[in-house]
């Protein structure tokens, strides 16, 4: 798998903290020769610590780029290719990972704001990243070349009470995505999505904004996923031979219903 992943120039958004990082980490340690790396989010501390991690573990053969990027706001979405240092603008492999979710409310107290970030982030800001890196893959050979590899979740399936924006920000993932690969199937683009279950993360902190206690109280009777059981799938995906697609998959810790 080593073999395939090298060369790749690989973008991973969300990668300050949980799966974004652990999947940075994971494809860093895969194929450790010949690899770049372009790792975004909005805390670009997190990001410069991470590319020393990377650079501490595994050496040079890695290269990491880290940017500031807030996938919720479209221009620096536009500014996001074309800033990027030359030896980092072929972009291979995207990995679609950012996302939040904010608040437990029944559908008449859902707050405007919570509701306006995660659409702005779990939806349109992945359309844009998609679009952003699709016109890079379209024009090479055969209708196109490269991985789009979309984080969606069990909640975009199997909605919950309390819920409801949430899951309908996955649930807009899984068509999205769905369509997308309908749309590119005469192309060498692979279009694939992973659905994690309950993974402990910042995740719940944030949405609960920034209660522990409450946020712990979620993997009550289940033993959660951790972020580098999700990012072993997404390096799976990534790292098959270029005809096989790990289309839709469902991951999810022993024990929950
Ligand atoms: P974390 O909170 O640890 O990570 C979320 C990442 O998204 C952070 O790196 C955060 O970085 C980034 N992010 C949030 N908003 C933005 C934004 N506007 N622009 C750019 N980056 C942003 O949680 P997880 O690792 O668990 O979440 C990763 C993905 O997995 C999400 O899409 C989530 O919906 C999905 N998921 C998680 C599950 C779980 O149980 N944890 C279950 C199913 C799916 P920063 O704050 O620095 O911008």
């Amino acid at each position: 798998m080593a073999k395939r992943l090298e060369g790749k120039t690989i973008v991973i958004t969300g990668a300050s903290s949980g799966i974004g990082k652990s999947t940075a980490l994971e494809f860093a340690r895969t194929s450790p020769k010949n690899l770049k790396l372009i790792v975004t989010a909005r805390r670009i501390d997190a990001l410069n610590q991470l590319a020393a991690e990377i650079k501490a573990e595994v050496g040079d053969g890695v290269k990491v780029h880290p940017v500031k990027l807030d996938v919720s706001n479209p221009e620096e979405i536009k500014k996001f290719v074309p800033s990027l240092p030359e030896e980092f603008k072929e972009i291979d492999v995207l990995v679609n990972n950012a996302g939040l979710v904010k608040g437990v409310a029944h559908a008449g107290d859902i707050a405007t704001e919570d509701m306006n970030v995660m659409f702005n982030t779990n939806v349109t800001g992945l359309i844009h990243m998609t679009q952003a890196v699709l016109q890079i893959f379209k024009k090479r050979p055969e209708g196109g070349r490269g991985d789009i590899i979309n984080i969606g979740s069990i909640a975009g399936r199997d909605p919950y009470p309390g819920g409801g924006i949430y899951c309908a920000t996955k649930a807009a993932v899984r068509s999205f995505t769905e369509s997308m690969r309908k749309e590119l199937i005469a192309t060498r683009i692979r279009i694939i999505e992973i659905d994690p279950g309950q993974v402990e993360t910042e995740f719940s902190v944030v949405r609960f904004y920034g209660d522990k206690s409450k946020a712990d109280a979620v993997y009550k009777g289940v033993e959660p996923l951790t972020g580098e059981d999700i990012a072993e799938v997404v390096v799976f995906a990534a790292g098959r031979r270029e005809n096989v697609v790990i289309a839709d998959t469902l991951v999810f810790p022993n024990h929950q219903a």
